[in-house]
């Protein structure tokens, strides 16, 4: 190849990078490659005007020029790009001498905002560690541009009037430390994350991040019936119906059905086991779907009347109450179905209705919300797992401002910075 031509070729390529980076006061004066990446050499265009690294206004006046810096940029084909530039340091009227606002990055960070963008939007998918693979960066990069992002998009979100929430806590570590978390249940949407479950934190949702204003619109809240935040919501959103949602209920009625399995395996022989095994779906089905062998096998399973089969169809008799369309038949349903669990010798129900009795005025409104507000019994449920899932995908995380940061990355919906 000719001199000539090459160089043709390089500023071809210079020109290029130029108009991708979007400089206008800056060019790019040379491109060299070495084994692991591509530099590209940046340098002030003429006498061009820089603009405040503080106010982004025009300033008339260079002070000195800085000791080069460098930015990773995202990769061009295999090969990563940096940026190499010294940045000057200028007199701007309002906030004196600063260092300039350079168009490729944030005045703080050490990759370009285009490759921030970049991780930040592959950390919603993927781990802190696999993303960091994947560009070739380290996981603590990686942490800092998504709290970053994290920092950006709280600021900048919308915030439109929250009608229906939900209330949770989640875990970590195995149920060592507790968080909670807030969703909009209407928009599917993370609202809000605080440090601990109780009512102490629990209270800065309201106060901090709702504010008075916003917490008159508030009509629904959805939460466990253990939960310590009912006080909260009457003290904070008056105007808002309590609904022990079913999620929650169902979870509890599971736990009950698992504690009279556990007791019940205990006690039977290993061949009653064995058939028990094989045979308990058959509880879960309708009979008249059942051919003649599986009828058989429901019918001995019934007629020991253990307190495993007693404790299914109460389990599958509960699950009626959801269905009900008049708040009256509903209640009526929920009523006689409490007084036989209590007749059926079960301590587990017993334990379960008499948390039922104390939380009734949560309980019944289901029926009315879930048709007047559109009440999907899947929100809490659906985000609850979403969380779940970043916890397990990333071996759970060591520091609680670490995984808050993430619950918010992947579930809040948070605009990222934008690119100029
Ligand atoms: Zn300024």
């Amino acid at each position: 190849m000719h001199n000539h031509e090459r160089k043709g070729i390089e500023v071809l390529v210079e020109t290029f990078i130029r108009k991708q980076l979007g400089l206008k006061a800056h060019t790019v004066t040379k491109v060299e490659e070495t084994e692991e990446f591509m530099i590209i050499h940046i340098d002030r265009l003429g006498d061009r005007l820089l603009r405040c690294g503080l106010c982004r206004q025009r300033c008339r006046k260079v002070h000195s020029v800085r000791k080069e810096r460098e930015w990773r940029d995202l990769s061009m084909r295999k090969l990563p790009l940096k940026l190499r530039y010294r940045p000057r340091r200028v007199e701007c009227p309002r906030c004196g001498l600063r260092v300039e606002d350079v168009p490729w990055a944030e005045a703080w960070a050490r990759v370009t905002a285009a490759l921030s963008n970049a991780v930040a939007r592959l950390a919603r998918e993927l781990s802190w560690q696999g993303t960091a693979r994947q560009y070739g960066l380290n996981w603590k990069s990686v942490a800092t541009i998504v709290k970053r992002a994290v920092q950006y998009g709280l600021k900048n979100r919308a915030r439109p009037a929250v009608h229906m929430i939900g209330i949770d806590e989640v875990s970590r570590r195995k149920g060592q430390v507790y968080l909670t978390v807030v969703y909009d249940l209407e928009r599917r949407v993370l609202l809000w994350v605080g440090e601990d479950r109780t009512e102490e934190a629990v209270k800065k949702f309201f106060t901090e991040e709702m504010g008075r204003r916003r917490c008159h619109t508030l009509q629904v809240v959805c939460m466990d019936m253990w939960a310590a935040y009912a006080n909260l919501v009457r003290q904070h959103a008056p105007n808002a119906q309590i609904l022990f949602d079913r999620f929650h209920i169902v979870k509890h009625l599971n736990e009950a059905v698992d504690e009279v399995r556990r007791a019940e395996m205990q006690r039977l022989t290993k061949k009653e086991k064995v058939l028990f095994k094989r045979s308990r779906w058959l509880l879960l089905k309708n009979p008249w779907n059942l051919n003649g062998d599986q009828k058989e096998r429901l019918s001995t399973l019934v007629r020991w009347n253990t307190p495993i089969v007693r404790a299914y169809y109460l389990k599958e008799a509960f699950q009626l109450f959801w269905e009900y369309r008049q708040p009256a038949r509903a209640e009526a349903l929920l009523q006689k179905w409490m007084s036989s669990a209590m007749q059926s010798r079960l301590e587990p129900f017993k334990k379960f209705v008499r948390m039922l009795r104390s939380h009734l005025d949560g309980i019944l409104p289901w029926t009315k919300l879930r048709l007047s507000n559109g009440l999907s019994n899947g929100a809490v449920e659906g985000m609850n797992n979403k969380i779940k899932s970043i916890s397990h995908r990333s071996f759970g995380f060591r520091s609680a401002k670490n995984f808050i940061a993430a619950i918010y990355h992947c579930c809040a919906r948070l605009p990222l910075p934008v690119e100029r």
